[in-house]
């Protein structure tokens, strides 16, 4: 049963259901265990209610089936015990003598029926059936409730940490540089927040995603680049997408606050986006273009399909994954990869960026095979105020 947010198990139940007779006639518990047992029932027996109280101690029932009047203790206060211990069990009275006060008290305890003797064994056996069969759905359904409200807990407390990274986060900018003439092309925008339960940015993105934020969080993260530009030395600022974004009307509108300066901004899309069952990713990005925005391919070489994103989305730039950077000086396979893509991009004339550019080595590397522009903690780490670099 799938109940929206938690799927109930209603598969039949594996380990038989367990009954409490209580009775003090021998032979009316004789005949319950004999009709009972075969019925398919674990069946336990009390001929006093001090007996009766040890087994509700030591052991979980499905249900109790007991005999209003019960020397030194009535069926119905037995059964206020049992409720105590599971609120779940189902209750059966049975009575030789019916009477308006003992009906009335079992239906306040909330008992499943009020057997009358004589009664016959096949009524017996299906009654107590039914009720054992009840006693489980009721499990089950308490079961459910539990872990919806756990779901709802756990959901709960991730939209108050979302409501805060939206509250405290800010932008960091890291420079990108073109290394022949020792100056900054361009800065990216680096989503960054003070929370401790959300601390990186992969962490923000999923709690978004598991909200259904996305669109509110990536607006949010436009709106302050924006807004930042006026304060920016260089005229370029690149922004992340999530691949999600391609899908936010709010992205293609003219009056969205990073639309007015869209001239300015170069939007990278990691190769994912082109792969991600976005179907009409090529008419988006058109979109996005007419609104003056360039378009990056952001991580490239990271993964299985990097060179056909290049050719479905004839980015202005493209920026290697620091996956291929790392010990490029050192990695020959790596080596001819880095140059097998420069040709490519030089082909579709795209710019090329090296991202995350550690060590000289690795800048020296990457000159030999053709890379002009970095970016990476060699030159500078991204901050607030659009840092300087240390040439
Ligand atoms: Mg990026």
């Amino acid at each position: 049963v799938w109940t929206g947010d938690v799927s109930i198990d209603l598969a039949p139940r594996c380990d038989p259901a367990r009954v409490l007779v209580v009775d003090d006639d021998p032979c009316v518990l004789r005949t319950a265990i004999r009709v009972l047992t075969r019925a398919g029932l674990v069946v336990e027996q009390a001929d006093s209610s001090a007996a009766a109280e040890r087994k509700l101690t030591d052991h979980i029932f499905d249900v109790v089936l007991s005999d209003v009047h019960m020397p030194g203790i009535s069926g119905l206060d037995l059964f206020q015990r049992a409720r105590e211990r599971d609120p779940d069990v189902q209750l059966i009275l049975v009575t030789g003598a019916p009477e308006l006060e003992s009906a009335l008290r079992s239906i306040e305890v909330g008992a499943y029926r009020y057997l009358t003797k004589p009664f016959g064994v096949e009524e017996l056996g299906r009654v107590v059936t039914e009720a054992a069969a009840v006693h489980h759905a009721e499990q089950l359904k308490r079961s459910a409730m539990q872990r919806l409200e756990h779901k709802a807990a756990a959901k709960r407390e991730l939209r108050e940490n979302l409501a805060e990274v939206l509250a405290t986060l800010f932008i960091a900018y890291q420079p990108i540089v073109e290394w022949s003439t020792r100056s900054i092309y361009a800065y990216e925008a680096l989503l960054r927040a003070r929370s401790e339960a959300l601390p990186h940015p992969g962490a923000i993105l999923s709690a978004a995603e598991r909200l259904r934020s996305l669109p509110l969080l990536g607006s949010t993260i436009r709106a302050r680049i924006a807004a930042d530009l006026e304060r920016c030395p260089v005229e370029t600022v690149f922004a992340n997408l999530h691949p999600s974004d391609l899908l936010d009307e709010s992205l293609f509108s003219p009056t969205a606050p990073l639309s007015g300066v869209a001239r300015r901004i170069v939007l990278e899309i990691t190769e994912r986006a082109a792969l991600d069952g976005i179907s009409d990713v090529r008419a988006r990005i058109e979109r996005l273009r007419e609104l003056g925005f360039r378009i990056a391919i952001d991580d490239l070489g990271a993964g299985y399909a990097a060179l056909a994103s290049v050719a479905q989305l004839e980015p202005e730039i493209v920026k290697l994954d620091m996956s291929i950077i790392r010990g490029v000086d050192c990695s020959r396979p790596n080596q001819r990869l880095i140059k097998a893509i420069v040709a490519i991009a030089r082909d579709a004339g795209a710019k090329l960026i090296a991202e995350g550019v550690e060590t000289a080595a690795e800048r020296d590397a990457l000159l030999d095979l053709g890379c002009r522009m970095f970016q990476g903690f060699l030159f500078a780490k991204p901050a607030k105020d659009f840092p300087t670099v240390a040439w």
